[in-house]
């Protein structure tokens, strides 16, 4: 036996301390479960740390900046000058706060929580080595399993994150010093979020997309408001081009793009390059095939909807369960694998989960859009209301985009909703709330808003639905 080693019991062990593991780790604390959680990076995760948190304090603090600089309509004339080393402060100090939360959480909730790396050693075991050098290692004998080991950048060929210029979102997220041109390959919803903070810092920002639109997947009247935004910005798309490599140039790089079609390539002259072409699941540091869990053809790990993976008593969360990948989602399998470990009749519902993305404007999506409806063999009938007839969103200087709900005409049921605008992440929520408890649209419309805001414009939306909205023309 190695010095330090000893062997300890569980009920559950978990693997990963993300938004997945540490809701699971707090989850099963509050059900008495004796639960130990195996972390070895930071509390917190990639979403804490690396990703949903630092992102939308970078996009706040450089949209204050824009927004005081670009405000001589409303009288206001300021030419904000940042300072990226203090807003890098000050974002680590949100990311601080917030982590040593999940640590104080976890404690109080009688959590055991070992910083290490753990890996499966055969069903009921796994082997923790504790970080630090010299630290040790630890043999857990557990009766439960909870795998939440999240997601971690794809990388392209000819691009590797370990050379200097080139950048994954973890490492554009930490920059002190705003490049002054960065190519930024992909425009999915981390791409097109961090092109806003750049190009508000200052950089000239070039996107690369394979694709022929930027955030595939998302309905075109939802995207194209952002694009149109990051334009005024100075933000430059290329759609059908792949990035093909990159090399040194005159003190900076070149980034070469093969089209997709029989346009040419490009040679784009840059500083910095950040690729965001997507995520993959991390099951490579813990031995999967020790315990017996199986893989789908993309790496994820398939589970019911009770979060349980091919195995009875391994659970899988989070980034590594598959899409969509986004923390809530991550959090709520947490939960529900907590809750059926002990015993309750917890599962996991599907049909309202909302996604946002934080670009400018943001957008919210949550059920079904019209044509997921019509394909599902509803009837639908569509709500919508233009922020422009909108008080609070002309106080707000912010006035493009919509919001629109989805029901089903026969029966009123509010079956999905998509919004592009002000606040757009805050005003999905009612709608997720609205599919959740499945109310009507005549619900929606009789429920009293207050005036003047922007949750007014889903109950307009609603009323629109059912041909007497107030404020908008009735279709
Ligand atoms: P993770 O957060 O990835 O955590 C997994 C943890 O497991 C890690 O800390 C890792 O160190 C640990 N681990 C792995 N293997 C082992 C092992 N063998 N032993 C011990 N520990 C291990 N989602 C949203 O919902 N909203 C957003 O606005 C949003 N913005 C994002 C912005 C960016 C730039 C990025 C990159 C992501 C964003 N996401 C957002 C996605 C979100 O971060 C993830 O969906 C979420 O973090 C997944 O949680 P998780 O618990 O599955 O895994």
């Amino acid at each position: 036996m190695v010095v330090g080693d000893v062997t300890t019991g569980t009920d559950v062990l978990i693997i990963g301390a993300g938004p997945g593991g540490y809701v699971a780790a707090i989850r099963a604390g509050q059900l008495d479960l004796d639960v130990t959680l195996v972390e070895k990076e930071a509390y917190g995760g990639v979403c804490l740390n690396h990703g949903c948190i630092p992102s939308k304090a970078l996009i706040t603090a450089t949209g204050v900046a824009h927004d005081a600089g670009n405000a001589e309509e409303m009288g206001i004339h300021a030419a904000p000058e940042i300072d990226i080393g203090q807003m890098q402060e000050w974002k680590g100090g949100v990311v601080d706060q917030l982590t040593s939360g999940v640590e104080k959480l976890c404690k109080a909730n009688q959590v055991n929580l070992i910083e290490g790396r753990a890996e499966f050693v055969d069903e009921n075991e796994a082997r923790v080595v504790h970080s630090g050098e010299g630290q040790g290692a630890e043999t857990i004998e557990f009766e439960h399993a909870i795998l939440a080991t999240g997601s971690r950048p794809i990388e392209i060929p000819n691009f590797s994150y370990a050379d200097d210029p080139v950048l994954d979102s973890k490492q554009a997220l930490a920059l002190e010093d705003a490049p002054d041109a960065m190519v930024i390959v992909g425009a999915g919803y981390i791409g097109m979020e961090l092109a806003g903070v750049f190009a508000k810092l200052g950089t000239d920002v070039t996107v690369v997309e394979m694709l022929d639109s930027v955030l595939p997947g998302y309905e075109s009247d939802l995207a194209r408001p952002v694009k149109k935004h990051a334009e005024s910005l100075g933000v430059d798309f290329h759609f059908g081009q792949t990035a093909a490599g990159w090399e040194e140039m005159d003190g900076g790089i070149v980034v070469r793009t093969d089209a997709a079609g029989d346009d040419d390539g490009l040679e784009l002259d840059a500083d910095k390059v950040l690729v965001a072409v997507g995520r993959q699941p991390v099951t490579d540091t813990v031995d999967l095939g020790a315990v017996g869990v199986e893989t789908d053809d993309r790496g994820f790990v398939p589970t019911d909807d009770r979060a349980r993976t091919n195995k009875e008593h391994v659970f899988a969360v989070g980034d590594v369960a598959g899409e969509p990948m986004l923390a809530h989602k991550g959090s709520k399998e947490g939960q529900v694998a907590a809750e059926v470990i002990a015993g309750e009749p917890a599962a996991l519902d599907y049909q309202a989960i909302p996604a946002a993305v934080f670009t400018e404007p943001e957008i919210g999506t949550v059920g079904m859009t019209e044509t997921e409806a019509e394909e599902a063999g509803f009837e639908p009938v569509v709500g919508q209301f233009p922020f422009r007839a909108s008080g609070r969103a002309l106080t707000t200087g912010e006035s493009d985009g919509f919001v629109r709900l989805v029901a089903d005409a026969e029966d009123g049921f509010v079956l999905g909703g998509q919004v592009v605008g002000p606040e757009a992440s805050e005003l999905i929520a009612e709608i997720g709330l609205a599919v959740e408890l499945g109310a009507t649209l005549e619900d929606v419309a009789s429920t009293i808003h207050t005036h003047p805001t922007l949750s007014e414009s889903v109950m307009e939306a609603a009323e629109n639905g059912l041909g007497h909205a107030i404020h908008t023309l009735n279709r």
